[in-house]
């Protein structure tokens, strides 16, 4: 459904996406999970067409994002990470103005402004301005402009933060509701979201994909971390020393040995990205 191939983004000489290559099959929900300026809205504004890339390729459907802009635009729904919505209409009016700009006319577009506006259940708001809506449903008014067309893929990113909890359990659940019908990616700095609306994690850090896994195995390996047995001829401060220099190590147990040098445990987990 959507290709990425060794997609890297410079911003200046700041790299902001390092070869990130994955695939997204059809009728999943994907998190994109990842700590604030790892690189998920970049990375998202060039799936989406919105952005451009240094070098790679991000093919929808077979479309290139660049080449075939059109073709491969329609089969995505994009909510950015600000939605640019117009204030000082209501959502009716916007999403008619959204609904043209993606040719929809005529009754196609009457039909599908009310299937958005009841799948994302704002029909008691439509006819309210935007400025005086609470978040939780600015937030329904962006995902339901996102999914007019119908397009294959729903593309969403953090579309939880700046809520209060209430609403973000109502957007939760309606990413879930979606994911029945869509493709679904979405991006979080919150491992139990993700995990729990999602069947598919991309973790992301510093530009670069370190976990794409299934999130009961994410579990396991979060729970279980790895552990490195060493020994060494030094005393337990300088190990320590030396150690504390190397990433993602969670804990240490150092036990002094008999006849000098120290051996220990050295667990080392996914922890260290999060
Ligand atoms: P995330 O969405 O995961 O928080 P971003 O993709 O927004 O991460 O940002 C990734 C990195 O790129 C961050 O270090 C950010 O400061 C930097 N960055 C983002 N946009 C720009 C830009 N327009 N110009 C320069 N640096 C940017
Ligand atoms: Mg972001």
């Amino acid at each position: 459904m959507i290709s990425v191939e060794h997609l890297t983004k410079y911003y200046g000489d700041f790299l902001a996406v390092d070869d990130l290559s994955f695939e997204i099959d059809e009728g999943h929900v994907y998190g994109f999970l990842g700590p604030n300026g790892a690189g998920k809205s970049t990375t998202m504004n060039i799936m989406t067409g919105c952005l451009s890339a240094t070098e790679g390729h991000v093919r929808i459907d077979g479309h290139d994002i660049f080449d075939e802009p059109d073709k491969a635009k329609r089969l995505i729904g994009y909510l950015p990470e600000i939605p640019p919505l117009y204030v000082s209409e209501t959502p009716e009016e916007y999403l008619r103005f959204v609904g043209e700009a993606k040719g929809l006319k005529g009754s196609v577009l009457r039909e599908q402004i009310d299937k958005v506006i009841a799948d994302t259940r704002i029909g008691d708001v439509r006819k309210r301005r935007i400025s005086a809506l609470s978040k939780g449903y600015r937030q329904r008014v962006g995902i339901a402009q996102a999914l007019l067309g119908n397009p294959k893929v729903i593309i969403l990113d953090e579309p939880t933060i700046g809520l209060d909890p209430i609403q973000i359990i109502e957007i939760r659940d309606l990413i879930r509701d979606l994911g029945r019908s869509h493709t679904v990616i979405f991006s979080s700095h919150i491992l139990s979201e993700v995990q729990t609306i999602c069947d598919r994690i991309l973790i992301i850090a510093k530009g670069k994909l370190v976990v794409f896994d299934e999130p009961q195995n994410l579990e396991r390996r979060l729970l279980t971390p790895d552990e490195i047995n060493l020994k060494a001829e030094a005393s337990e401060t300088e190990i320590r020393r030396i150690l504390s220099g190397v990433g993602h190590i969670s804990e240490m147990n150092v036990k002094e040995e008999a006849g000098g040098g120290c051996s220990g445990a050295y667990p080392y987990g996914l922890r260290g990205y999060l």
